[in-house]
């Protein structure tokens, strides 16, 4: 883990609402697909703490690029950010997706959710896993902001939906996620990140269909390192409840096994 400040090479708009920054860094990076960064403006002290962003790219061994949504103050005050600024960066943070023994593989990405998985996906393909991705948004422009044309140019099997239908297939994500796990009944891993509600349906599928599933979650989260233990979540375990039952996202995950997590108790503070 190394606390640095990192250049803004380039801040792009790719929708309204996103914003996609690329940062040179001094030191060399081998970033593992799933590993995210706590990145701030380096500009003032507002907002204090930095935001929690998973690596969408790795350019070079020095250069990171991050898709976020612009939503409050943190994002806000990153997207103003031009070339030649400086970010104040922790990285890299986290575990990451477990794709050893994997025959076939299910990628659904929710929203911005698609930040987490892009480099999952990369690797995929050059391990020669057979993938098919499941990419919803909730609409066109957000599926732009999204990084749809970044995960067309993979070349994978690509099903891509949009809550009020303006791109792909009219509905939720999990629909045709839910179709092609009762079509191909092959042994297959899923992977997902994306809304909470999202992510607590595509484990309920796959649990349904006795399908292995990893959930990257992105609970709002202080220091990134384990010490203000902010981000828990609560956990299935036989231990009496109490500190034992919950797990940090930070140092613990961010991927966990989604049959660990207790969707419907942590759902309360997403
Ligand atoms: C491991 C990890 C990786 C992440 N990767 C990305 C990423 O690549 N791209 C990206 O855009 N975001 C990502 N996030 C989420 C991002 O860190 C939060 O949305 C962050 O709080 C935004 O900061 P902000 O100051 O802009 O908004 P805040 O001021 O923190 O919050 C603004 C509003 O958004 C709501 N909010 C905050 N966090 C969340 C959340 N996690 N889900 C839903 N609503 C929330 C708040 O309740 C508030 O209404 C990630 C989170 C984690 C834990």
């Amino acid at each position: 883990m190394i606390d640095t400040i990192a250049t803004v090479e380039r801040n792009l708009e790719p929708a309204k609402g996103y914003r996609l920054l690329t940062l040179n860094f001094n030191e060399e990076f081998q970033i593992l697909p799933g590993q995210f960064a706590m990145l701030r403006a380096h500009n003032g002290y507002e907002p204090l703490l930095r935001r929690a962003l998973a690596v969408y790219k790795q350019d070079s061994p020095g250069q990171l690029s991050f898709l976020y949504q612009v939503l409050g103050r943190g994002t806000e005050m990153l997207s103003l950010l031009g070339s030649g600024a400086k970010v104040d960066a922790l990285l890299p943070l986290g575990n990451h997706w477990p794709v050893e023994e994997c025959p076939r593989a299910i990628v659904v990405a929710g929203g911005v959710g698609s930040a987490s998985v892009l480099m999952l996906c990369e690797q995929l393909k050059r391990l020669r896993v057979d993938t098919q991705i499941f990419f919803g948004a909730a609409n066109e422009r957000s599926a732009l902001g999204c990084g749809i044309a970044d995960f067309l140019a993979l070349d994978l099997p690509l099903s891509t939906t949009t809550d009020d239908g303006s791109f792909g297939e009219h509905g939720l994500v999990t629909s045709p996620l839910e179709r092609h796990l009762d079509e191909d009944t092959r042994t297959a891993v899923v992977y997902t990140c994306g809304p909470w509600a999202m992510m607590k349906r595509v484990a309920e599928i796959s649990r349904l269909r006795e399908v292995k599933c990893f959930a990257s979650l992105e609970a709002p989260m202080g220091c990134g390192f384990g010490v203000c233990v902010g981000c828990v979540v609560a956990v299935n375990t036989d231990e009496p409840s109490g500190y034992g039952s919950y797990k940090r996202v930070c140092t613990d995950g961010s991927v966990f096994p989604a049959d660990l997590i207790r969707w419907e108790v942590a759902a309360m503070s997403h």
